[in-house]
C-alpha cells in the first residue's frame, strides 16, 4: 500500500491491538497523530505507558519519527458518572446475564470515535485508526465491524467531512496481531510491544511473561498469551 498523504489520527490506549496499529498508520501515512483518554479507568498504567511507548517507537524507528506527530490526551470521565463497570471500578469481572463481560463500558467507544473524529476536524486528518477487532474479542458489540461502518457514515455526515474509519485488526486474531507488528518492524517493533504495552485488566505490571505484563488470568491476559503461544508455534 502506497504511503497517504492524507493524515491519521490513531487511537492509541497503550494497548497492544493499538500500539500495532500506529505502527501500521505510521507505515501508510505521511502525518500521524495519537489521542488517548481518560475515562477513570481504575488502572492508570495504560496511559502511563502510552508516552513511554510513543517515545521508543520514535528512537527505534527514525524513519517513522519523522511522521509521528502530536499526542491528545482527552477528559473522557463523564463515562464513570453513568454507572459503575469492572474497568472503572474496583468490582470482580464476571459475565453479566446479557453474555457480556462487565468489563464492557456502554458506549465507550461510540463517544471515543466521536471525540476522536471532533479532534480530526480541527486537525485536519480524514482518516481514524482504531484497533477494534471482532476475532478474538470479548462481544463488545461497539468492536463491532458494522458498528463501525455506520459510525462513520454517522460522524460524515454530521461533520459534513468525509471521515474514514480504519480498523486494520478488524478480522486478525491475537496471533495475527503479533505477526502484524513483526511484518511491519520486525523483532524490534514485536520486542518493543511485548515489553512495553499494557493489556491487563488488573493493572498487573509486576509479572512479567514471554507475552509481556499482567496478572497471566483476567480475559485480556488471557487472549495476549494465548496470541501469543499461537504466533510462536505458527513462526516455528
Ligand atoms: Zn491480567
Amino acid at each position: 500500500m502506497a504511503r497517504n498523504s492524507e493524515g491519521a489520527l490513531v487511537l492509541f490506549s497503550g494497548g497492544q491491538d493499538s500500539a500495532t496499529c500506529l505502527a501500521w498508520a505510521l507505515a501508510n501515512f505521511d502525518r500521524v497523530e495519537t489521542v488517548g483518554f481518560d475515562y477513570g479507568q481504575r488502572h492508570r498504567i495504560e496511559l502511563a505507558v502510552r508516552d513511554d511507548f510513543r517515545r521508543s517507537l520514535a528512537v527505534r524507528f527514525p524513519h517513522w519519527a519523522a511522521r509521528l506527530g502530536a499526542d491528545h490526551r482527552l477528559d473522557a470521565t463523564v463515562i464513570g458518572q453513568l454507572g459503575a463497570s469492572a474497568m472503572t471500578d474496583p468490582i470482580a469481572i464476571e459475565m453479566a446475564v446479557n453474555g457480556l463481560p462487565n468489563t464492557f463500558v456502554p458506549g465507550r467507544n461510540l463517544l471515543f470515535f466521536t471525540l476522536a473524529a471532533a479532534l480530526a476536524y480541527r486537525r485536519g486528518l480524514r482518516v481514524l485508526v482504531g484497533g477494534m477487532c471482532e476475532t478474538d474479542y470479548s462481544g463488545y458489540p461497539d468492536c463491532r465491524d458494522d458498528t463501525l461502518k455506520a459510525q462513520q457514515v454517522a460522524l460524515s455526515l454530521g461533520l459534513d467531512r468525509r471521515l474514514t474509519i480504519e480498523t486494520p485488526l478488524m478480522w486478525l486474531d491475537k496471533a495475527e496481531t503479533f505477526a502484524m507488528a513483526r511484518d511491519l518492524g520486525g523483532e524490534p517493533l514485536l520486542q518493543l510491544i511485548v515489553e512495553e504495552t499494557h493489556s491487563c485488566y488488573l493493572g498487573e505490571r509486576s509479572i512479567r511473561h514471554e507475552w509481556g505484563y499482567g496478572c497471566g488470568t483476567c480475559p485480556a491476559c488471557d487472549l495476549r498469551a494465548h496470541g501469543w503461544r499461537k504466533f510462536k508455534a505458527e513462526a516455528a
